[in-house]
C-alpha cells in the first residue's frame, strides 16, 4: 500500500504524539519503551550493551531510570511535578530526598530568564549531580521557606540500548541513516528525526529494487554512535553514503551540513535535492560540532555522512526547552523533510554513468519519436533538453548527477531522459562505477512506488 502525503503526515505526527510523553535519556526504560513503539511499525533489532563496556575512549555509563520527582511546599503541595513535565528533572540526576531551605534549593534550579514560561532541558550525564528545571515564573513564585525535594531515580549498572534496522539490497554496500533517541519530551529535537527515519525505512521496504542495502540506527546521541562504531568496525567499509536526521519538523528551510569529505556523492546529492526543492534551503560546510555526524566523520572513521535538518540546533529559541512541543512541529514540514530524504535516496540509487552509442553527431530523435517537430513547450521542452544533455555528456566520464549539476536540470529530469534513451537503445550503462553491475534504470519506468 502506498502512503499518500496526507496519510503520511498523519503517520509522522501520530508517532511523534505517541512518543512525546516518554521520559528518555541516553539509557533506561524510556529508550526501551521508545524502541518498542518503533518496533510496532518497523522490525528493528534491539541491542543491549552492558554498563562499563569500553568503546574507544568512552565507557558505557550506568543506566538511569526515574519513577517520580517533585518539590513540595510544607503544605505537601507539589509546586514542581515531574508527572506534569519530564523536563523538570535534570537528566541523569542522582536520587535525592531531603528538606532544604529555598537558598539551598535555588542552587539546583535551572531557568530561562528570557522566556519566563518555558522550562529548559538540561542533562548531567557524566557528572554526579541533581537538579530541577523550572520556568522562571515558577521559580519566582517560590516563597522564602523550606521545601521537600524528591528525585526517585536510580543510577545503576545496566545497559545502553539502541535499535537497528537493516534492509538488504542488491549490493552489500550500505546507506546509513542515524537518528538520536535520547531526548525526553522534545518534538523537533528529536522525535521529528525518529518519525522521518521510521517512515523512510518503511517506504524503502516497498521498493521493487534497491541497489543499496540500508541501515537505520536509533541510538542515544554521542555515546550511542560511539558504541555502534566501536562494535561495528568491520562494517564501516560497506557504508557508501549516510545521513544524520534531526530537527526536521520545525519552520524554516532545509539545511544540509556536508560530511567531512565535503564532495562525497551524498554531499552532492543532498545539495542537488535542496537546490531543486522549494524553500529557503541552505548547504553548510562540515564543522566538528553538532550531532552524531561528529563521530561518523571523526578522522579515523571519515564516513560520507552528512546531517539533514531544518533550522539547526541552537538557532531557534525553542531549542532544548518545553516550547519544542507538539505545537512546534508542523505536519507539512515533516512531510517536506521526508520527501527530501526520498529524493536524496533516488539520486543515490540511480546515480550511474552511461555511454551514448552515437558519439558522432546527435542521433535523429524525431525518427525515434523522441523529439516533437513543432518544438516542445513546458515539461516537454525540459524533457527534450534533458535528452540532449544526456546524449552529449554520456561519454563515459560524466554521471547522471554530473549532468544534472552542469545542466541545471533536476536529477529526476535527467534520469527520466536516460530511461527513455536507454529504452531506444541509444545508451549503454557503464558497469565501472564501483557498485554492483545492476542495471537499475531499465524496466523501472512506470513503477508506481517511485
Ligand atoms: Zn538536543
Amino acid at each position: 500500500m502506498i502512503a499518500t502525503p496526507e496519510s503520511r503526515e498523519a503517520d509522522l505526527i501520530g508517532l511523534i504524539g505517541e512518543l512525546y510523553p516518554i521520559c528518555r535519556s541516553i539509557t533506561g526504560e524510556g529508550v526501551r519503551e521508545t524502541l518498542r513503539r518503533i518496533a510496532q511499525r518497523l522490525p528493528i533489532a534491539v541491542h543491549e550493551v552492558p554498563s562499563g563496556t569500553q568503546v574507544f575512549d568512552w565507557t558505557v555509563p550506568r543506566e538511569w531510570n526515574i519513577r517520580d520527582a517533585w518539590i513540595k511546599n510544607l503544605n505537601g503541595d507539589r509546586v514542581v511535578d515531574f508527572r506534569e513535565c519530564n523536563l523538570h528533572v535534570v537528566s541523569y540526576s542522582v536520587p535525592v530526598r531531603k528538606r532544604m531551605p529555598i537558598s539551598e534549593l535555588k542552587e539546583h534550579l535551572h531557568t530561562l530568564p528570557d522566556h519566563s514560561s518555558w522550562i529548559p532541558y538540561k542533562t548531567s550525564y557524566y557528572r554526579e549531580a541533581w537538579g530541577f528545571c523550572v520556568s522562571a515564573d515558577q521559580a519566582r513564585a517560590l516563597a522564602d521557606s523550606e521545601y521537600d525535594v524528591c528525585i526517585d531515580s536510580t543510577l545503576a549498572d545496566g545497559h545502553l540500548t539502541y535499535g537497528e534496522f537493516y534492509l538488504p539490497g542488491d549490493s552489500a554496500e550500505e546507506v546509513l541513516f542515524s537518528t538520536h533517541v535520547c531526548h525526553p519530551s522534545l518534538c523537533n529535537d528529536n522525535l521529528s528525526g525518529i518519525a522521518v527515519a521510521v517512515f523512510l525505512a518503511r517506504w524503502l521496504t516497498t521498493l521493487a529494487h534497491r541497489r543499496f542495502s540500508y541501515r537505520f540506527l536509533f541510538i542515544p546521541g554521542t555515546i550511542g554512535s560511539i558504541t555502534w562504531l566501536a562494535r561495528n568496525r568491520d562494517r564501516l567499509r560497506a557504508i557508501r553514503h549516510g545521513l544524520v536526521l534531526t530537527g526536521l519538523g520545525s519552520r524554516g528551510g532545509l539545511v544540509y551540513k556536508r560530511s567531512r569529505i565535503g564532495t562525497a556523492v551524498i554531499d552532492r546529492a543532498a545539495a542537488h535535492v535542496l537546490k531543486h526543492t522549494a524553500g529557503e534551503n541552505e548547504v553548510r560546510e562540515f564543522i566538528p560540532y553538532g550531532y552524531d555526524e561528529r563521530q561518523y566523520c571523526s578522522p579515523g572513521v571519515n564516513l560520507a555522512v552528512g546531517c539533514l535538518s531544518r533550522t539547526p540546533f541552537g538557532e531557534y529559541p525553542e531549542y532544548h526547552t518545553s516550547a519544542d512541543n507538539m505545537d512546534f512541529v508542523e505536519a507539512g514540514q515533516l512531510e517536506g523533510s521526508f520527501m527530501a530524504c526520498q529524493s536524496i535516496v533516488r539520486v543515490l540509487e540511480d546515480e550511474a554513468r552511461y555511454v551514448s552509442r552515437m558519439q558522432m553527431c546527435e542521433p535523429q530523435l524525431g525518427r525515434r519519436g523522441l523529439y516533437s517537430s513543432m518544438g516542445g513547450a513546458g515539461e516537454a521542452r525540459v524533457q527534450e533538453m534533458a535528452m540532449l544533455w544526456v546524449l552529449n555528456f554520456s561519454d563515459g566520464h560524466h554521471s547522471l548527477l554530473d549532468i544534472a549539476e552542469r545542466s541545471g536540470l533536476s536529477f529526476e529530469s535527467i534520469r527520466r531522459a536516460t530511461v527513455l534513451l536507454h529504452e531506444k537503445g541509444l545508451l549503454e550503462r557503464m558497469q565501472t562505477d564501483g557498485s554492483a553491475a545492476f542495471d537499475a534504470l531499465h524496466g523501472e519506468i512506470g513503477e508506481s512506488a517511485r
